[in-house]
């Protein structure tokens, strides 16, 4: 599968089990995909990558109930998830009833071609409030 060069730091990071995601290399801010430009600072192509713990805050959710790839056969749910480091993420959840704001955990399908992220309640946070 093509792999956009500004993604291709990320899809290889999920082919190591691991969630890299970008914030601005000037002034810090949390910027995913990276942008050509920083939101903040207005720096040129200054991204640079780091590992995320994989927890975040489901930040909004929607299911889809077009069927566009066979892997997701609709409906599903598409979530988007802040995560602890700041950068947002669009994946699915592994359970569609999770709520607004539920601290939740990446799961990754490394061996996936594209490699997938699945995002479940974080129970270990749940328990500690
Ligand atoms: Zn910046």
């Amino acid at each position: 599968m093509h792999v956009s060069r500004t993604v291709s730091e990320h899809v290889e990071g999920l082919r190591r089990g691991e969630l890299r995601v970008s914030r601005c290399g000037a002034c810090g801010v949390p910027a995913f995909p990276p942008p050509r430009l920083c939101p903040r600072c207005g720096a040129a192509d200054a991204a640079t990558w780091f590992t995320a713990s994989g927890r975040g805050v489901l930040w909004s959710v929607a299911v889809f109930h077009r069927t566009y790839l066979p892997e997701h056969p609709a409906p599903y749910p598409v979530a988007v998830v802040e995560l602890v480091e700041g950068p947002r993420l669009v994946a699915t959840l592994t359970d569609p009833t999770v709520p607004v704001g539920c601290a939740v955990i990446a799961e990754i399908d490394a061996r996936a071609d594209p490699p997938r992220i699945a995002f479940r309640p974080d129970d270990h946070e749940g328990a500690a409030r």
